[in-house]
């Protein structure tokens, strides 16, 4: 189940209770870790960004488990993106509330 974000503490705040919120961004792929190409969309200027469906998630993430199917090769950004931080709970306010 998940806990409605103004509930739930800083220690409630875990990927596990959240529908992956954070893959409805915009991501950037700037750096080489093999996304495979079909999930990345070229601008007009040639920048490179994670497609997104028409439900908002990015093109690699599981519909059903809300999990990166491409796990091993995320952009460098997924990486970096940490659970808890003020763009986590700021994503999971806007989407989960
Ligand atoms: S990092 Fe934050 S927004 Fe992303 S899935 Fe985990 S809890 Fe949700
Ligand atoms: S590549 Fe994976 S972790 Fe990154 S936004 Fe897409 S589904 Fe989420």
């Amino acid at each position: 189940m998940n806990i409605p974000v103004k509930q739930a503490s800083a220690s409630t705040i875990s990927c596990s209770n959240c529908k992956a919120c954070c893959c409805r961004l915009e991501v950037l792929v700037i750096s080489d870790t093999g996304v495979p190409e079909e999930f990345i969309k070229i601008d007009q200027y040639g920048g490179e960004t994670m497609k997104r469906l028409n439900d908002g998630w990015c093109a690699a993430l599981d519909r059903e488990t809300f999990m990166c199917t491409i796990y091993e090769n995320r952009p460098w950004i997924c990486r970096e993106f940490e659970m808890g931080s003020y763009e986590c709970i700021d994503e999971r306010m806007a989407f989960l509330s």
